[in-house]
């Protein structure tokens, strides 16, 4: 999600200065907004039209090259040829839903539930992430019996009526669903912890809290939903090992845990294929999509056989485009392209390597107060004050908008605006760094 503050600066921003915009931008961004409405937003206060991708760079209509450091959908890289090949002999052959047999999806859901840990035995399809949690949610209710969901004070799960009313990201134009309850994230960077010994054992004590005050509402546990790096809270990746006291809290207290793996899944950690995973945790349900299809739309829920009969057994469940075999197609050459590349294994190499070309800029520069992430997730927050740690908000937006002006596409997070979020296709390279690092430093240096 990019923040609130980033979206208005933008909208602002294009509506005082729309002179300044070239004529096709000016005219696509009026046209955009008459047409799509309101609700849609626009990156950047000088928006960029792409019109071609590969590897981990787009170009846009003038032909000017770019480093995608924000795109973590097209994982395997923009254009990857493997996914469009295996894309367009499905699409040339057949394309159905689950209500026939068809041999590839049994396949791709054997291959992806190999990638989990055992107690997850099954596997159903949707389109998006926000259906994959809107079903999860549901499916813990139905086994749990209870309706309460924790969330984290700054998570996104979705767009639909029941993820959007678990998305405290939305901001407060959005209602959150009267049995939700938020607790703070594991922020090492700013959460006071120290007392409890880890960051860990502090965020599983705040857990705590939030359930005991649930159950005095009056409102039964079903569940903690969770994205294991944290993203729209501020890329809060962690020590490996970090969210097995908060899991062991759930479990006592007969909830479940849903990892939402939008983010983390797929190999993008570095560490391990699943965010979770990084933690030695078993979740009693995985969500995943954005980069399961690389851009083709795919998404899943997989659950503890157990967990899920208690809704399955009851309740039909059939989705058009789920699993449909070209998404399929795709979504299979993204687990073979992980392998046969070697882009977890390139995710944690790359990704150590490009904290470690960070790390020093924070001696020159007091206003970097953390730069924090696994593999190719990385949390970089910029603070007025390394004492009050304050968030460094406006400076924060003029220096993605400095990146963006110097080929380096990426957003911020948190509820501060103020962490920037670097996230690339995990065919991120290590000789594209230098062109992240030194855009990144230009653009503060102006800033500032
Ligand atoms: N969960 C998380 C953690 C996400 O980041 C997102 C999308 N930003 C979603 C769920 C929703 O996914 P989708 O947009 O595919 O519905």
């Amino acid at each position: 999600m990019p923040t609130r503050s980033t979206i208005m600066d933008a909208n602002s921003f294009r509506a005082a200065h729309a002179d300044s915009l070239d004529e096709v931008t000016r005219e696509l961004t009026a046209k955009r907004e008459a047409l799509l409405g309101a609700s849609y937003r626009l990156f950047y206060r000088n928006p960029v039209h792409v019109v071609r991708g590969e590897s981990a760079y787009v170009w846009d209509a003038d032909g000017r090259k770019y480093l995608d450091v924000y795109n973590n959908v097209p994982s395997v890289g923009h254009a990857h040829p493997a996914v469009v090949a295996a894309v367009s002999a499905q699409m040339a052959r057949l394309n159905t839903h689950t209500r026939y047999l068809h041999g590839a999806v049994l396949a791709y859901a054997e291959d992806l539930l190999s990638t989990l840990p055992d107690e997850l035995d099954q596997i159903m399809f949707m389109c998006t992430g926000s259906e994959a949690n809107d079903l999860a949610i549901r499916v813990a209710r139905a086994y749990t019996g209870g309706q309460g969901i924790i969330l984290t004070s700054e998570a996104y799960h979705g767009n639909t009526e029941l993820t959007s009313a678990h998305s405290p990201a939305l901001g407060s134009g959005q209602h959150l669903d009267a049995s939700a309850r938020l607790v703070a994230p594991p922020d090492a960077y700013r959460a006071d912890w120290a007392a409890e010994g880890s960051v860990g054992v502090w965020f599983a004590a705040r857990l705590q809290e939030q359930i005991d005050a649930m159950r005095e509402d009056g409102i039964a546990f079903a569940g903690l939903l969770i994205d294991s790096v944290f993203s729209s809270d501020g890329v809060f990746t962690g020590e490996p090992g970090l969210l097995a006291a908060a899991v062991d809290v759930v479990h006592r207290n007969s909830g479940v845990v849903i990892a939402d793996e939008v983010q983390p899944g797929f190999a993008r950690t570095g560490d391990a294929f699943w965010g979770f995973a990084r933690h030695g945790v078993v979740p009693d349900i995985v969500t995943m999509g954005k980069p399961m299809g690389n851009g083709m739309p795919i998404s899943g829920m997989a659950a503890r056989r157990e967990v899920l009969e208690a809704f399955s057994l009851t309740i039909p469940y059939f989705n058009t485009f789920g699993g449909n075999p070209v998404s399929i197609a795709a979504a299979q050459a993204v687990l073979d392209t992980i392998r046969a590349e070697g882009l977890q294994e390139r995710a944690r190499v790359v990704g150590a390597e490009l904290r470690a070309a960070l790390a020093p800029l924070a001696d020159r520069y007091e206003v970097i107060g953390d730069v924090r992430g696994a593999g190719q997730f990385t949390g970089l927050e910029l603070v007025s004050s390394r004492v009050t740690k304050a968030p460094a908000t406006a400076l924060s937006l003029d220096v993605i908008e400095g990146m963006r002006e110097r080929g380096v596409l990426t957003s911020v997070a948190g509820p501060g605006g103020n962490i920037l979020k670097l996230r690339p296709t995990l065919a991120f390279r290590s000789s594209d760094i230098d062109w992240l690092v030194g855009a990144f430093e230009d653009a503060l240096a102006e800033a500032l």
